[in-house]
């Protein structure tokens, strides 16, 4: 496993939330963080399959464009009876001409798990895979997920995305009637970064 050894690292997103969060995670390491926007790197289109095809071409992207090391994730709900989608669609189930609409992605998971005619629980679960890419094409993989089911009608309105209708395992509360301290303390993105930081940085 390779350690991050620099001062500065490539956070390739352009998201200002998410850049603001792996800054705050990644402060007690002595870990200065720019975003893709700061340097004005382009989007890159992310045209694989998996998770971490996906990760992969964001932060390899970056660290070539930048020299620096790059830090990528992607993320999306799998589901169990519909073979794991929307997965890498998870977004794309929400776009619409006017922008996204995740009620509408909802609605469209829910309509299809009862047309398949699964027996409930709808099992499924968050994925998020970091991957920490070097200028000299080396990485490392950060694969990190939470398992729940679906459940419906739709409950809570914080969070963001599919949130209300994603009920982890072992809660009786959706992810959008949680807060958002503890959602994110367990969250598949939190599993990826507490691997990532062992790996990496500790
Ligand atoms: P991306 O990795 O930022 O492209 O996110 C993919 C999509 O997955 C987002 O647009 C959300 O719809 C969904 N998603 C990822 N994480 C979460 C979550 O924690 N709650 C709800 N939706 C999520």
């Amino acid at each position: 496993m390779r350690k991050f050894s620099g001062d500065t690292l490539l956070v390739a997103t352009h998201n200002a939330g998410k850049l603001e969060e792996i800054a705050a995670l990644l402060s007690p390491y002595g870990v200065r963080v720019v975003g893709a926007a700061d340097k004005g790197l382009a989007e890159p289109e992310e045209t694989e399959t998996s998770f971490v095809g996906n990760a992969r071409i964001k932060a390899h992207a970056a660290a070539k464009e930048t020299g620096l090391p790059a830090l990528a994730d992607d993320s999306g709900l799998e589901i169990e009876a519909l073979n794991g989608q929307p997965g890498v669609y998870t977004a794309d189930w929400a776009e619409t001409e006017t922008g996204r609409d995740f009620v509408m992605a909802m609605t469209k998971a829910h309509d299809r798990l009862v047309n398949s005619g699964a027996p409930q629980p709808w099992a499924a679960r968050f994925c998020c895979t970091l991957v920490l890419a070097w200028p000299d094409g080396h990485d490392e993989v950060f694969p990190g997920s939470i398992s729940g089911r679906i459940t419906w009608p739709m409950r809570g309105d914080q969070g963001h995305g599919y949130d209300p209708i994603f009920q982890p395992d072992g809660f009786q509360q959706t992810f959008a009637e949680m807060d958002r301290w503890e959602k994110n303390r367990m969250s598949h993105r939190a599993d990826a970064f507490k691997k990532l930081v062992a790996g990496c940085f500790d």
